[in-house]
């Protein structure tokens, strides 16, 4: 059985059964068999089956949004706008999805080649708890747009989540075996990769899952795409707002409880104005109300789990050994996965814990010379997802947008991930894209079609 603790409370909220190995063949085996017809089916149904999908969504907000907050922690509110974002997702492919699969007709020198966008096969995702229905989203629409299925694999935190989504899909009149929630342990997966029945994976978590993942299916020769940790730098320049720059970076750091990839962890900020940003960044870490997730009033709710808010306070302990200066992050007293907002200052830069992801409401702190320092400070660490850069100086802007080493850089603004635009990173932040045509096409053959 799987059993979700409510982080808030500590206190276990609900158990569900772990499949079988017999029952996972059987999954894969309905899998294979429901992609024999799907992969045939035209654009039009699998749009409007996206479309019926997110009316099931939006009708189910309050609920999704509840079983979401109770399993990992986010805030009501947060939860909510959640399920909203996954709405768009599923619409954003339904209206733009048959556009992206348009064949291009290339002049080629024995006629006309054409290169057609066809399926490839039931798809494996293997995703984390932080967004649990978004990160699935992300992988499904465009799995259902495609003419493929799906197999989830979902967090061990998050199986009520990962059933609700089964259970909107299958309201929402899709064929069974279009999508299919395989309640398993990470030691599941790798039979899985293996069978000749699965063509493809993604995952979303940490490098080392990403990392075992990718290594088994480069054996089994198989596509993997891979969104794993960040260390996202934001930077602000002595041009830039600095109110609205301060309100963002603690916005950007406690979202979720800072328990995002692509949430600004590392602020680098211009010497001319960094005493300026400090004293507003620090007062506004300082301010954040955490407590009970479904109360509005507050900001941030619990940690994921009290493992997870364990492994942060550790983690922080060894920030202040190698000589940093904590102001917060803070345990809070109680059985819930709670503390306090905090700032990290005087982080040795090549000390190896600067290097981690921070995956909680902590940020770093650090103070550049120039344009050229912040560059090198933001690509110091190994990892290359998001970035965001305070700035008005539109040389600076396309400075940073050409320099860091990462897969997205938001200007002026909090990075979010949005249904339109490509999403991943380098280095190793993984690779391969979600969202977006690329997304779409990530798990698809590109057919050439030669014509007399
Ligand atoms: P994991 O990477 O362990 O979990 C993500 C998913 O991968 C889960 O479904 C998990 O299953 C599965 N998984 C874990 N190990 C394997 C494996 N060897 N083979 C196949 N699947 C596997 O993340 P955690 O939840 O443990 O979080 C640990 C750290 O990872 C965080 O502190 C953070 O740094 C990072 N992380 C990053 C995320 C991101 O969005 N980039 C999201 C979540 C975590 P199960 O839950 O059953 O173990």
């Amino acid at each position: 059985m799987f059993t979700s603790v409510n982080p808030a409370t500590g206190k276990p909220a609900a158990s569900y059964p772990k499949l079988t190995d017999a029952e996972v063949g059987q999954c894969v085996a309905r899998a294979s068999a429901t992609y024999a017809d799907w992969r045939l089916s035209p654009h039009t149904e699998r749009s409007d089956l996206l479309r019926r999908i997110a009316d099931r969504f939006e009708a189910e907000t309050d609920r999704l949004a509840a079983l979401a907050t109770a399993e990992m922690g986010k805030t009501l509110k947060s939860a909510r706008a959640e399920v909203a974002k996954c709405v768009a997702g599923f619409r954003y492919y339904a209206q733009a999805g048959p556009g992206m699969l348009a064949p291009v007709r290339l002049k080629a020198a024995g006629g006309v080649a054409e290169a057609r966008w066809h399926p490839i096969g039931p798809v494996l995702a293997v995703m984390p708890w932080n967004f649990p229905y978004w990160q699935v989203v992300r992988f499904l629409a465009p799995t259902i747009m495609a003419g493929n299925v799906g197999l989830l694999k979902h967090a061990s935190l998050t199986q009520g989540c990962a059933l609700a989504i089964e259970e909107m899909v299958r309201e929402a009149g899709a064929p069974e075996g279009v999508f299919q929630n395989l309640a398993i342990r990470a030691g599941g997966v790798a039979a899985l990769i293996a069978d000749d029945r699965v063509a493809a994976v993604t995952l979303t978590g940490s490098e080392e899952a990403g990392a075992t993942v990718a290594e088994q299916a480069g054996r089994a020769l198989k596509k993997v795409v891979l969104e794993l940790g960040g260390s996202d730098p934001f930077i602000v320049m002595p041009s830039a707002d600095l109110d609205a720059a301060a309100k963002a970076a603690v916005t950007a750091r406690i979202q979720n409880a800072g328990q995002s990839c692509i949430c600004g962890k590392r602020m680098i900020v211009h010497g001319q104005v960094y005493d300026a940003f400090a004293e507003r960044f620090v007062a506004g870490m300082r301010a954040v109300k955490v407590g009970d997730p479904v109360d509005e009033a507050n900001d941030m709710g619990p940690l994921s789990s009290v493992e997870q808010r364990d492994a942060v306070l550790e983690q922080l302990e060894r920030f202040k050994a190698a000589g940093a200066t904590l102001v917060g992050g803070e345990r809070l007293p109680g059985e819930g996965a709670y503390m306090t907002a905090g700032v990290l200052t005087d982080v040795p830069i090549e000390s190896e814990v600067a290097k981690e992801e921070l995956f909680g409401p902590v940020a770093m702190l650090f103070r550049a010379a120039d344009a050229d320092e912040a560059i090198h400070i933001a690509n110091d660490v190994p990892f290359g997802l998001g970035s965001s850069v305070w700035t008005n100086d539109e040389a600076e802007r396309e400075r940073f947008a050409r320099d860091i080493e990462a897969g997205m850089v938001a200007v002026n603004q909090v990075l979010a991930s949005t249904p339109e635009a490509p999403f991943g990173g380098v280095k190793r932040s993984g690779h391969g894209r979600e969202l977006g045509a690329q997304g779409l096409h990530e798990f698809m053959n590109l057919k050439t079609v030669m014509l007399p």
